[in-house]
């Protein structure tokens, strides 16, 4: 007889032998600048709470009064009886924010990837990719029959080639898309190239904005703005768990999208909507961004003062544009055990190691926070000083 559930323990036992699985820390409170994690205080360097929005108190005031006037839950699928005015509202606030002529709202970010992309191009069409966009979008791409074109990353030579194959296979559609910042090494898309070749090669684009909205940009409006590109970019994708400090899922872009979107997204249609407090709090990190600027402003002071001063100690930091800052490792231990010093030191930071990135680029990723004080900097950069030097890195 088989033993049909043999596999689970073998295969996790691989994964811990390799050291490839995940232990997870156990948050206890608020995701705070500083914040409990397994019991000690930390300087927190990993979350993607960049504006550290998810405590302020405008958003917490919000989901309290929608629990009050609206309930704990939605009570359907947005499309049956689980549509409310608070979702209406968000979208409203969004297109807005996104400077677009219409929104949807997604449960996830992931949700809109996974419904929307398999949705935009199918049978007969073509899809082209940079080969390190997000989990997401591969998995959304692996969800559509259109062909698959991957470019080297962020080469508009390789961008342009996989159009001309497009052409010569006589495409019916084509879509490109793009990471807006590349989370592993935080730099930002060449989107002004990628905007005007789809353009040139009549292809539809597509941008994943999930940690470029509330970064770049003015009011940390995203991508677009960010290079001025904006009414020229097709599908203005992002999420609500990063800097918005909330959870959930945004497709902007004009009303066809949006109608077309929403009754094609299997994601959408076929999962319960957010909650009222979710949706409530969604909006108020909109207004939030449009009525307080400064922190943005104090999220880049602290990403460029904590990047030279990490490069002044002597660290490699990458090529990182963003407030997402890689401190290079080299071997997978290296990072680990740095990884393991620091949180000694009561500062959280993450390694990333293979298969995340290359076998010998594994690498602590830094998340700056908009909340950290200049001693949490300092006190962070004299424990990256004393643990590099410890684990051989510097
Ligand atoms: C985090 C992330 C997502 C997923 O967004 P969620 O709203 O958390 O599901 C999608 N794309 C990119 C690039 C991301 O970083």
């Amino acid at each position: 007889m088989r033993d049909p559930k043999a596999f689970l323990r073998a295969e996790y036992e691989e994964l811990v032998k390799n050291g490839f699985n995940w232990e997870l820390r156990e948050l206890q409170g608020p995701s705070t600048p500083r914040c409990i994690v397994d019991g000690k205080e930390v300087i927190m360097l990993c979350s993607n709470n960049y504006l550290n929005l998810s405590n302020h108190p405008r958003l917490k005031e919000a989901a309290k009064k929608a629990v009050d006037t609206h309930g704990a839950g939605s009570g359907s699928v947005r499309a049956i009886a689980g549509n409310m005015d608070l979702h209406f509202q968000l979208e409203k606030a969004i297109a807005r924010f996104k400077h677009t002529e219409a929104s949807l709202y997604y449960q996830t970010g992931f949700a809109v990837n996974a419904g929307l992309i398999p949705q935009l191009v199918g049978k007969g069409d073509t899809v082209i990719s940079d080969e390190l966009n997000h989990g997401s979008i591969i998995d959304g791409v692996r969800l559509t029959k259109a062909d698959r074109g991957v470019y080297p990353h962020s080469d508009m030579a390789g961008l342009e080639k996989a159009l001309k194959e497009a052409d010569k296979n006589n495409a019916r559609r084509v879509l490109v898309i793009t990471d807006g910042v590349f989370s592993m090494d935080g730099d930002i898309a060449n989107m002004p190239g990628i905007v005007k070749l789809a353009e040139e090669y009549g292809a539809m684009s597509y941008v994943d904005d999930a940690h470029g909205e509330g970064v770049l940009g003015p009011d940390g409006r995203g991508i677009g703005p960010h290079f001025g590109l904006e009414g020229r970019i097709d599908v203005e994708m992002g999420t609500f768990s990063k800097a918005l400090g909330v959870v959930g899922g945004l497709a902007a872009g004009s009303r066809d999208l949006v109608n077309f979107a929403f009754n094609r997204s299997r994601t959408w249609l076929l999962s319960g909507s957010a909650p009222p407090a979710t949706a409530a709090a969604c909006k108020a990190s909109i207004e939030v961004l449009e009525s307080e600027p400064q922190h943005v402003k104090t999220l880049w002071d602290n990403t460029n003062y904590f990047t030279k001063e990490l490069k002044s100690i002597g660290f490699d930091t990458g090529h990182s544009e963003t407030p997402i800052t890689p401190v290079m490792c080299g071997e997978s231990h290296k990072a680990k055990a740095l990884s393991d010093a620091m949180m000694e030191d009561g500062v959280f930071a993450l390694p990333i190691v293979f298969p995340m990135v290359a076998r010998d680029k594994a690498r602590i990723r830094t998340m700056m926070n908009a909340g950290l004080t200049r001693e949490d900097l300092d006190k962070a950069l004299e424990a990256f000083e004393r643990n590099g030097k410890k684990v051989g890195i510097l």
